[in-house]
């Protein structure tokens, strides 16, 4: 008998592999942080010993889901200032985090969002916000595979760094998170507006230097455009383009207002569009032309956006919209398919991160970053086809079981890393200071 830590079985596996293999009766063993074998359930129990066994009769086994953009400790904001226009609530939210932000209650914000993602079973995320290491920290805490960085904004900002101090930080964090299991570090330019070009570009110079990724804000309305073009003298993808910041390494949020040419480059230079429909919807930004970035050949991948604009962090309602909204717009139901949305969610977006080596997948020799889905609901009932199941039926609320890196992280709809009514008391009591700013 071989050893493993974890046997899961008799689960139906889907595993968003090359050829989308599904398993029925299916089992799966863990050694570590990795997959070691994947198979149908009588095969594996023949084969391996191990230390925990998962039943998973009646549950979808699935990879975890990939959020792509999201700004976490905005948890903390949720809801303090809806149906605004962009102005005054940018200036709420300035208010609000001149009152309470600072890397303790940063951390009470990312422990409130991580346990929301991972009871909803989202495993990784791309998380923008100040003081990256009190991110990284909590991430690895709670067992979220976090992507983030230091952040290049404009004006007055909560972490109060100057631009030297900044460009030092930012590089030791990502000399810190070089070779880390869980966190992987990204450089994140706040907008090609309002943010000087000089910081623009020592970002850039950060993201080469680290063959890292960078994620920022592309064209998510039109007055940002017409800014954008006012103080640039150029569109926002012409202008990034200038900058060297289109590139395979590139995760633009939104992109919604793109010119046919503005599409075509990012193609060209194989940049990605996290898409973020619910947040865009909300905010009155308009709908991204995704049926136009596909056939263009641009990766699409999907995202929150942070928890004050798009008010909770559940990727399956981005999943869901994302399948159906450009078929209303175009009015055509062949649009965006249920599997490609959800490769959108998983190995799209883990090749968009450059890290399908390990994730977006179950595959033997990658890390275990997977999710139970418990199908004894009502409204999971009957079953006929996985992919339609996942995309038009299953919420977050279906989640039982999530594993990252191998380790449980979610047992039974519970976590297992963090005190969830300390975290929420504390981040109550903030938010009490945050409603007096
Ligand atoms: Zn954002």
């Amino acid at each position: 008998m071989r050893h493993a830590d974890i046997l899961i079985t008799h689960g139906l596996i889907v595993t968003f592999d090359q050829t989308e293999t599904i398993i029925p009766d299916g089992a799966l063993a863990i050694a570590g942080s990795d997959i070691i074998a994947l198979g149908s359930t009588e095969n594996l129990s023949a084969q391996f010993q191990a230390r925990e066994q998962i039943d998973a009769t009646q549950h979808l086994v699935t990879p975890g889901l990939i959020n792509t953009h999201t700004h976490s400790p905005m948890a903390l904001f949720r809801g303090l200032a809806d149906d605004l226009e962009l102005a005054p609530w940018l200036a709420r939210m300035r208010d609000a985090a001149r009152q309470v932000i600072r890397p303790a209650t940063v951390a009470r914000g990312a422990e409130l969002a991580y346990a929301e993602m991972l009871l909803g079973g989202t495993t990784t995320a791309l998380d923008m916000y100040f003081f990256p290491e009190t991110l990284a920290a909590v991430a690895k805490r709670v067992g979220l595979r976090l992507i983030t960085g230091p952040v290049f904004v404009a004006h007055e900002v909560s972490d109060h760094l100057r631009a030297d101090e900044r460009l030092a930080r930012g590089r030791e964090f990502m000399q810190a998170y070089r070779a880390d299991p869980l966190v992987v570090p990204c450089v994140m330019p706040h907008s090609p507006q309002d943010v000087p070009l000089s910081l623009l570009a020592q970002a850039q110079k950060l993201a080469d230097e680290f063959n890292a990724l960078l994620s920022i804000h592309v064209s998510e309305t039109a007055a940002e455009v017409a800014n954008v073009v006012a103080q640039r003298g150029a569109l926002p993808v012409e202008f990034l383009d200038q900058l060297g910041m289109l590139s395979a390494r590139s995760i633009l949020a939104h992109g919604i207002h793109l010119t046919d040419a503005e599409i075509a480059r990012v193609a060209q230079r194989g940049a990605v569009i996290a898409h973020c429909p619910i947040s865009n919807l909300k905010l009155g930004d308009g709908v991204a032309p995704v049926p136009k970035l596909l056939r263009a050949g641009v990766r699409v991948t999907l995202g929150t956006d942070g928890p004050a604009s798009s008010n909770d962090l559940d990727l399956w309602k981005v999943v869901r919209l994302a399948a159906i909204l450009h078929r209303g717009v175009q009015q055509d139901s062949t649009l965006t398919p249920a599997r490609q949305i959800l490769r959108m969610a998983t190995i799209d977006a883990a090749k968009a991160l450059g890290l399908d080596d390990r994730i977006g997948s179950l595959q033997v020799g990658k890390r275990a970053d997977l999710i139970l889905i418990d199908l004894d609901s009502p409204h999971l009932v009957p079953f006929f086809d996985a992919y339609s199941l996942l995309t038009y039926a299953v919420g977050r609320e279906d989640v039982s079981t999530v594993l990252v890196n191998g380790q449980v992280v979610v047992r039974d709809r519970q976590l297992l890393n963090l005190n969830q009514a300390d975290t929420i008391a504390a981040v109550r009591e903030i938010a009490a200071q945050a409603a007096t700013a």
